[in-house]
C-alpha cells in the first residue's frame, strides 16, 4: 500500500483519488478551497442554482466506468438526462438550425431543412470522416499514456491512419476541404473551443469531438452538472479518501529524484510515497517545485511552449416568470457574424471580443430553482486570459466587468431573447474570478490549448520525470473538459497501480 497526496479536489483528483483508495492505496486530498468539484460546481445563488462551471456532459460512459469499477453504477448516484435538442445553433443573419440529440438521421433533416440538401449531404460526410478519427485516435492519443509518438508509428494501419488524422492540416483546412456551407462551418469550427482552441490553428483530429458529441449525446444531471463532483466526492470518501480543505499546498518535496511529499500553508509536512497533482500542471512546475531540477528541464521546457486555453467571461442571470417569453433550448448557441474577428480577438489581440459567440444554457431542470417558474440561465462567451502584465486582458476592472456584461445582453435582446424585465439576480465572473477560486493560470478554461499539431506533446505528462510524482486534469495529458479529465484520472490510476 503506498501512501498518496493528491493536489486538488477537482474532477480529475477526486477521481483519481477514489480509484487508487478502491485499488488498496491510503489517499489524503489537500485543496486550497472550501469546496470539491474546482471548475465544476452547481452554485445556489437565493432562489437560483447555475452551473458556473461545466453545463454539458458528453461521453457520459467514461463516468459510467468510474461509478461501476469504483463501487455502485452512476444509474444509482445521479440521473442522467439527455438533452433534445442537443444544441439550437442561430446566426447573425437570422438563419438557424436545432441538431437532434443522439440522433444523426434527425439532424441531416433539420440542416435539410434549413440549409438544403447539400448541406445535409456535407455535413454526413463530415462526421463520416470525424468517427473515422475518433477510431484511429482514440486508443493511442486519448486513452493512453502518450509516452511518444512511437507507439502509434509502429501501428500496422499507420499509413492509413496518418492519412485519417491528417496531422498537417488544420480544423478549418480540413473543413473547407468538406464544405464551403458557413453555417456547418461555424459549428465545426466551435469544437475547437471545446479545447479552448483556435480552429485556424487545432489539428483536424478535433473534428472528432463533433462525432463524439453526436453519437454520445449531449446530457444533463438533474440538479446541475455540479452533482458530478459531488457524488464522486462522496464515492471516494465512502471509499477511505480523506479531504483536507482550505489546505493550499505549497510545496512538493523532493530529493531531485523521487517526490517525499508535500508542505501545506500552515507549514505542515506531509510524507508520501506518491504525489498526484490536479493542480495546474504550470503551477506544479513553476511553483509547487521550484529551483533547477535536472530530470524537469525536458518537461519545464515543453510546457513552456505550449499555449493556454481561451478563458471565459459569464452571467448568472436569475429570471422571472414571463408566459410571453420565447421558449427557450437548453443549449443555445447565438454566433456573431464575424467568427474569426473572436479568435483574433482572443489569440492575438489579447482582448474582449467586441460581438463574441454568445453561449445561453438554459436548463429545463426544475430542480435549478425553488420556486416554480422561474429560470437560472448561465451565459458564457469566450474570452482573453486574464492577465496584468503580459499577453492577455486585465480583467480586474470591476466596472468594465459589468458593462461588458451590459453589452452582452443587449446583444442577446438583439437577437429576439427579451431579457432584461426579467432579471432578478445578475452576477458576473471574468477569468480573474476563475483564477482566484480553483487557481487556474489566468482564467484559462482548459490548461492547454490545442493551437498546434505539436499540443498534444507539449502538454504536462501524467507521469512526471520526478519518480512518484504524476499529474490529472484537464492541464495534463489528454487535456481538459469533463470526459478527457476522467480519462487522465483512469490512466494516472493505472500507471500507479495497484498496492
Ligand atoms: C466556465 C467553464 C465552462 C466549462 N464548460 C464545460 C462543459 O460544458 N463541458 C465539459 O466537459 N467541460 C467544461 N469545462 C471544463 C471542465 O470544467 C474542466 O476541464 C474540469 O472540470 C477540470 O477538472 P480538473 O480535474 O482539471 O480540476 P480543476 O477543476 O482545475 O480543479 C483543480 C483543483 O485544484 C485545486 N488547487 C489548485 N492549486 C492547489 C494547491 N496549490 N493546493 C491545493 N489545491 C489546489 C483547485 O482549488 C481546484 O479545486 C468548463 C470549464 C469552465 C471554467
Amino acid at each position: 500500500m503506498s501512501r498518496v497526496v493528491v493536489i486538488g479536489a477537482g474532477i480529475g483528483g477526486m477521481c483519481a483519488a477514489a480509484r487508487l483508495a478502491k485499488a488498496g492505496h491510503s489517499v489524503d486530498i489537500y485543496e486550497s478551497s472550501h469546496f470539491v468539484g474546482g471548475k465544476c460546481r452547481t452554485e445556489w445563488i437565493g432562489k437560483y442554482a447555475f452551473d458556473t462551471g461545466p453545463s454539458l456532459l458528453t461521453l457520459p460512459a467514461v463516468y459510467r466506468d468510474f461509478f461501476l469499477k469504483t463501487g455502485e453504477p452512476i444509474e444509482r448516484v445521479l440521473e442522467l438526462q439527455p438533452v433534445n435538442p442537443a444544441f439550437d445553433y442561430r446566426f447573425a443573419d437570422g438563419a438557424s438550425v436545432k441538431f437532434t440529440n443522439l440522433s444523426r438521421y434527425e439532424t441531416l433533416a433539420a440542416i435539410r431543412e434549413s440549409f438544403g440538401s447539400r448541406a445535409s449531404d456535407e455535413w454526413n460526410a463530415l462526421m463520416e470522416r470525424a468517427e473515422k478519427m475518433w477510431d484511429v485516435s482514440r486508443e493511442p492519443f486519448i486513452e493512453s499514456e502518450l509516452t511518444s509518438i512511437l507507439s502509434f508509428i509502429k501501428r500496422p494501419t499507420f499509413l492509413r491512419d496518418l492519412l485519417t488524422i491528417a496531422p498537417w492540416k488544420n480544423l478549418r483546412t480540413l473543413v473547407k476541404s468538406l464544405t464551403q456551407n458557413q453555417y456547418l462551418s461555424y459549428i465545426i469550427d466551435r469544437y475547437a473551443t471545446y479545447s479552448g482552441s483556435d480552429p485556424r490553428k487545432a489539428p483536424a483530429v478535433i473534428l472528432s469531438i463533433a462525432f463524439v458529441e453526436e453519437a454520445f449525446g449531449a446530457w444533463h444531471i438533474k440538479g446541475g452538472i455540479g452533482q458530478l463532483a459531488l457524488a464522486i466526492e462522496e464515492r471516494a470518501k465512502e471509499l477511505g479518501v480523506k479531504f483536507h480543505l482550505n489546505a493550499p499546498v505549497v510545496s512538493i518535496n523532493h530529493n531531485g529524484k523521487s517526490v517525499s511529499g508535500i508542505t501545506v500553508a500552515s507549514g505542515e509536512k506531509i510524507s508520501a510515497d506518491v504525489v498526484v497533482a490536479n493542480s495546474d500542471a504550470s503551477t506544479v512546475y513553476t511553483q509547487l517545485i521550484t529551483g533547477k531540477v535536472r530530470v524537469l528541464r525536458k518537461q519545464r521546457a515543453s510546457l513552456a511552449k505550449s499555449e493556454p486555453s481561451l478563458a471565459g467571461f459569464s452571467l448568472l442571470l436569475g429570471l422571472k416568470p414571463d408566459p410571453d417569453a420565447p421558449p427557450m433550448s437548453h443549449h443555445t448557441v447565438l454566433f456573431p457574424a464575424d467568427y474569426d474577428a473572436e479568435f483574433d480577438a482572443i489569440f492575438t489581440e489579447h482582448k474582449p471580443v467586441e460581438e463574441p459567440t454568445i453561449y445561453i444554457c438554459a436548463p429545463n431542470d426544475p430542480s435549478m430553482s425553488r420556486t416554480p417558474g422561474y429560470e437560472s440561465w448561465f451565459v458564457l462567451v469566450n474570452a482573453p486570459r486574464h492577465s496584468t502584465v503580459g499577453d492577455g486582458w486585465d480583467w480586474s476592472d470591476e466596472n468594465f466587468a459589468r458593462a461588458y456584461g451590459a453589452k452582452i445582453i443587449s446583444q442577446i435582446e438583439a437577437r429576439g431573447i427579451p431579457l432584461r424585465h426579467r432579471i432578478e439576480l445578475l452576477e458576473v465572473r471574468t477569468p480573474a474570478d476563475l483564477e482566484k477560486s480553483v487557481g487556474a493560470p489566468g482564467g484559462s478554461i482548459y490548461g492547454s490549448s490545442s493551437n498546434s499539431a505539436r499540443s498534444a506533446f507539449t502538454r504536462a505528462r501524467n507521469r512526471s520525470p520526478l519518480n512518484g510524482l504524476f499529474c490529472v486534469g484537464g492541464s495534463a495529458h489528454p487535456g481538459g473538459g469533463l470526459p478527457l479529465v476522467g480519462i487522465s484520472a483512469e490512466i494516472v490510476a493505472d500507471a500507479i497501480g495497484r498496492a
